[in-house]
């Protein structure tokens, strides 16, 4: 890999500061570039900058939702968000231009700059300028699906409360409050159904015009290219369809089967898919932040020395972002307190290229797979440092959320290892386990399902609403789960409005289907191999960050980017098979 140093950007810059960066960019606008070794110090001194404003904005929101009661915090987030990426999104523009143009004019080493090339030009060949208020009209419409969303309530014993609080409800054991609850929601979910029917009416005829004023012949083939999406077609995602179908779908309703014995119902219903089994408390097996990550180290070390000691590298887990500390924040927030955003992330700062994780830990099993989760996105983030372009720091989420999602489940034999969340404590573990290899599946048919609905929709520009209902349908008994929809038809036609992705981010949902395929390959790989040859892989494949090609990065993990069924077959019996040697 090429070091290239560059003192381009001056180290104390402030990106938040448009008249300190604006002349930055337009000297990258103008600076002669006549070699290929010009044009590399050229994306290199391009790059940092980039950075530069990037790690502003981690900067800005990472103090946010640490604080969110701290008005000045929110007020600089909103204040960054709506001066700088509209003055600098022309400006990028220009730059691609430029360098699409500079790369194919000089002579660049094609294989180092073969990703980063492509992906620049797919974007300068891709804008039209016609396009640029229908994808204003669609970012409106999609904040007004999303303004319908955040104000729906329900009262449940008195108490206003949101459609997300009401899920803790679908745990209880107490089946007549999980049915009142349910159908709470999904009442209030009816009342809007012809609003949002409505905008996603606008939203599929906008997109449609969007890709045809690109040159497209339809929304699909336009947005594969808009995703940089070069390495799979429209096929391959079909046969991912048909795996799900054929393969995972009769699996999950083979598991509720089981849940429905367990529960001793007659006939399972959407209440009931949520609910211990067995009715047993919730697991907590930690106490804090700080005892989240000694576990969780604990668990690393047991599975591998060098992951554990990447993780204590971003400290005890006992910190916490304040108005103090927020311009160098601890590397770790964890601790669920009042004042907090909802929700858990990791954010590489891209310029001084250290990683942030962000959850909100209480004590329960979630939490540490939330936390070995991000840890696996770190992990990423740190085995990238060294690479030159931010292009190729970050890999797309295909591969990026292997990192992640195979942390889950490569950790999961480690959980009761010494100083570990179950250590001497046999059933909690083996119910831990059982939880995580059952999830770890049973997401994929409704990915299935959300994108083969999407390529229906793309596919069929002029459909009516009743056509759009029959297909989903039709789709749900393809894929859908075990449990009876009796008496439940109206709730069921419209159950594809809760997809948020399928508002602001057409096609995008198949990636964590992808991604978590090439997870249990490698945990697959862990088990024949054991740990020490799947590890080496993950690093060797992580380390190539987002500079190679996704099959590349797959096969550098030692994994076939196939997600057709001949690979689903395989991943879904060994689990079948590990499931099976788990006591209850
Ligand atoms: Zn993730």
């Amino acid at each position: 890999m090429p070091t290239i140093n560059t003192t381009f950007v001056p180290a104390d810059i402030d990106a938040t500061d448009l008249a300190q960066i604006e002349p930055l960019y337009q000297e990258l606008l103008d600076r002669s570039v006549t070699s290929a070794a010009e044009l590399e110090t050229w994306l290199v001194d391009r790059s940092e900058l980039d950075a530069a404003c990037s790690e502003a904005a981690a900067l800005l929101f990472i103090a946010m939702t640490c604080n969110t009661n701290d008005e000045a915090a929110s007020k600089a987030y909103t204040h960054f968000i709506e001066t700088i990426p509209p003055k600098l999104k022309p400006i990028a523009f220009e730059l691609d231009k430029r360098q699409a143009k500079l790369a194919s004019e000089l002579d660049l080493n094609s294989a180092r700059y073969e990703v980063i090339n492509r992906d620049t030009e797919a974007d300068v060949k891709l804008f039209r300028p016609e396009n640029v208020p229908l994808e204003t009209e669609l970012a409106k419409l999609d904040q007004k699906y999303d303004t319908i969303c955040g104000e729906m309530m329900v009262t449940y014993k008195g108490d206003e409360k949101t459609l997300p609080q009401m899920g803790v409800y679908q745990e209880s054991t107490d089946r007549a409050v999980r049915e009142e609850t349910w159908r709470l929601v999904a009442d209030r979910r009816l009342q809007d159904a012809q609003p949002i029917n409505a905008i996603y009416d606008e939203m599929f005829g906008l997109r449609d015009k969007l890709a045809r004023n690109a040159g497209f012949g339809s929304f699909t083939s336009y947005a594969f290219k808009a995703k940089h999406r070069f390495d799979y077609t429209p096929e391959h995602c079909f046969a991912f369809h048909e795996a799900c179908e054929k393969i995972v779908a009769p699996f999950a309703r083979r598991l509720d089967e089981q849940r429905r014995q367990k529960l001793g119902v007659e006939t399972l219903r959407p209440w009931d898919m949520t609910v211990d089994e067995l009715g047993r408390e919730p697991l907590m097996p930690f106490d804090g932040g700080a005892d989240l990550v000694s576990k969780s180290v604990a668990a690393f070390e047991s599975l591998d020395p060098r992951l554990a000691s990447m993780l204590r590298e971003l400290g005890a887990g006992d910190g916490r972002v304040t108005a103090q500390n927020m311009k160098n924040p601890p590397l770790l927030d964890l601790d669920s307190r009042k004042g907090k955003a909802p929700g858990g992330y990791q954010y590489m700062r891209d310029r001084s290229r250290v990683p942030f994780i962000f959850m909100n830990a209480a004590g329960l099993h979630r939490d540490l797979e939330t936390m070995v989760h991000e840890a696996g996105h770190a992990f990423h983030s740190m085995l990238c440092i060294d690479e030159p372009l931010l292009h190729y720091r970050h890999s797309p989420i295909e591969f990026a959320e292997v990192a992640s999602m195979s942390m889950e489940l490569l950790t999961m034999p480690h959980w009761d290892a010494p100083g570990s969340f179950y250590e001497g404590k046999p059933s909690d573990h083996a119910r831990a386990m059982r939880r995580q290899l059952e999830s770890s599946v049973t997401l994929l048919p409704w990915i299935a399902t959300i994108d083969a609905f999407q390529h229906w929709v793309y596919a069929n520009p002029t459909h009516t609403r009743d056509q759009r209902t029959q297909e989903w349908l039709s789709l749900d008994k393809r894929f859908g789960k075990g449990f009876s929809w009796q008496g439940l038809e109206q709730y069921r036609d419209s159950g594809w409005q809760k997809q948020g992705h399928l508002f602001g981010s057409p096609f995008y949902y198949i990636e964590y289907g992808i991604a978590q395929l090439g997870a249990l390959g490698l945990w697959i790989r862990s088990l024949e191999e054991g740990p020490k040859v799947a590890i080496d892989a993950y690093i060797n494949a992580l380390s190539l960050g987002g500079s190679r090609p996704l099959p590349e990065l797959f096969a550098a993990a030692g994994l076939d980017f196939d997600f057709g069924p001949k690979t689903v077959e395989k991943l879904v019996a060994r689990v079948e098979a590990e499931l099976a040697k788990l006591p209850e």
